[in-house]
């Protein structure tokens, strides 16, 4: 059984703390996958200080030459696929083409955002004056503090990383304790690669103290956190004295509006796929799905048929469809919300139960569940359960549906199936949503476009996309005089009417 150690300023390197913490597999609680570093303040301390060091030079290596270091990781992260995808099912629990999925993404976006170092555009604007020169260019910012969650282990740390280095700022990682090892063969790929001692620096451990040591240390000048609402709030809490620049994608209750003209076989498999892929565990998760009353029977009727009949367990086994919930906790918060579900009056008409016997016996699994008659008011209707339960709410009509789709806190993606253009469109305006989709579940984005949500799932700023390099860049802009006097911008030089 292997100990993994922080990576810190090029070295792989023990905690000050001497403790360390166990991974297990959530499929098998048996399967103890390995021991990492429960590190402490005073470790994240190091790896700052190390990055702050290497950003002297780092800041200063061209773009395109940082980009062929990256371009170099893409390929080795596409060579070892496998490979990744099989450490990442065993500590995460989702199905193997899922973290194949999240390598790839891990692959697509490195490629993608590498290609940015021979762009990073800028802007050169005629200026007021003559002979004189004014442009806007991209400068980088400093040490990086990155903050990920479990549910996508490598994309997400490589979502924020890779545009951080092509911008050429410097980074300390700190990974869900649940994940850690997906984290730690994404970083050994960038060194290998050839990322220069102390550009990248891995620290494992808890939140309360790896994690909020970034959010506070005056050397981090950017923090780039995904995780919980509640996470979220205190990261930018603790961030704001020192004025860091925060990125944040949290939380979603994530709608699928099915219109009275929809093709239902299609939105059935989009809400199977949208509400039970990755356990539910998605921030794009499709965990309401509001249903036009004319064909509300009809689509509940297969769709619970169908979620009766997916393949519960071991994501490394091929023939499963849906794997554990990744812990104890997570199943517990399962449980709790099924539980709150029955009392506020919804009708369970799909599963309900963890899944304790035979191959079910030693992981955190729970049986795909579905509520029916639910009310949009309802806590399974309004929280994130982050689970396999989703919530089926009737509407009445296009305007009632759109009323459902926005009631609740969060903003990161929506979908409609209809075969109707206008109502397509209007959708698309209506619903207050960072990511859209029209028939097809609100999950699957791209690399290449922006990602991130509104109202308490982000702050403004989006991740993938060029636009990623925004929250890893500062503008500044630039005047050249070369008229050889003194020329003054800002003043009035027209005449007074008489
Ligand atoms: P979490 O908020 O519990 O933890 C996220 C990260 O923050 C972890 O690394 C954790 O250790 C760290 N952390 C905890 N307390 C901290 C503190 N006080 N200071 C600094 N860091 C701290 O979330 P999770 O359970 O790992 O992930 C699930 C959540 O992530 C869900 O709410 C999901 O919707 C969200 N998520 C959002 C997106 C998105 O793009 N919007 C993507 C994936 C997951």
């Amino acid at each position: 059984m292997t100990t993994y150690r922080n990576l810190i300023d090029g070295v792989w390197s023990d905690s000050d703390s001497g403790e360390t913490f166990e991974n297990r597999n959530p499929a098998d609680r048996d399967d103890l996958i390995g021991r990492f570093q429960k590190s402490t303040r005073s470790d994240v301390q190091r790896a700052i200080d190390a990055a702050h060091r290497a950003y002297a030079s780092w800041r200063l290596v061209p773009a395109p030459r940082r980009a062929e270091l990256l371009f170099r990781a893409a390929q080795l992260i596409a060579e070892r696929k496998d490979a990744l995808a099989r450490d990442m099912t065993r500590e995460m629990g989702k199905v193997l083409a899922e973290t194949r999925g999240d390598v790839q993404e891990a692959i697509d976006m490195t490629f993608f955002i590498a290609g940015e170092g021979r762009r990073q555009y800028g802007q050169t604007v005629p200026s007021e004056l003559p002979d004189k020169f004014a442009m806007s260019i991209r400068q980088p910012i400093g040490v990086c503090g990155i903050i990920t969650p479990w549910n996508f282990p490598m994309a997400i740390p490589s979502w924020k990383i890779i545009p951080a280095l092509v911008c050429g700022n410097t980074v300390v990682l700190k990974p869900a304790m649940l994940t850690p090892l997906s984290a730690v063969n994404f970083v050994e790929i960038l060194v290998e690669a050839g990322i220069p001692s102390g550009v990248v620096n891995l620290v494992t451990g808890g939140g309360e103290d790896v994690g909020a040591e970034l959010t506070t240390a005056p050397q981090v000048s950017v923090v780039s956190f995904t995780g919980s609402t509640t996470v979220g709030r205190t990261v930018a809490l603790s961030a704001a004295p020192s004025f860091k620049k925060v990125h944040l994608e949290m939380g979603g209750k994530n709608v699928i509006m099915i219109m009275e003209d929809a093709n239902l076989d299609l939105a059935v498999d989009g809400c199977l796929w949208g509400g039970f892929g990755t356990t539910g565990q998605r921030c794009t998760a499709a965990s309401r799905v509001v249903v036009h009353e004319n064909v509300y029977r009809a689509f509940l009727d297969r769709f619970v048929a169908r979620a009766r009949g997916l393949t519960v367990g071991d994501g490394l086994d091929p023939s499963v469809q849906m794997g554990p919930s990744v812990s104890q906790a997570q199943l517990d918060t399962v449980m709790r919300y099924v539980e709150i579900g029955r009392s506020e009056g919804a009708r369970l008409v799909a599963g309900g139960h963890p899944l304790t016997a035979g191959a079910h016996a030693k992981g955190y699994f729970h049986e795909p569940t579905i509520f029916a008659d639910v009310a949009p008011t309802m806590r399974i209707a309004q929280e994130e359960i982050f689970g396999p339960v989703v919530s089926v709410i009737p509407c009445t009509s296009f305007d009632d549906a759109i009323r459902i789709g926005n009631g609740v806190q969060y903003g990161l993606s929506a979908s409609i199936y209809t075969q109707d253009v206008n109502k397509a469109f209007a959708a698309m305006r209506d619903l207050y949503t960072g990511i859209f989709y029209v028939n097809a579940p609100t999950i699957g984005a791209e690399v290449h476009l922006p990602f991130g949500g509104t109202k308490s799932t982000g702050n403004g700023h989006r991740e993938a996309g060029t636009v990623a390099l925004d929250v890893f860049s500062e503008w500044k802009s630039v005047y050249i005089d070369f008229s050889g006097r003194l020329q003054r911008a800002q003043i009035d030089t027209t005449e007074l009417p008489a």
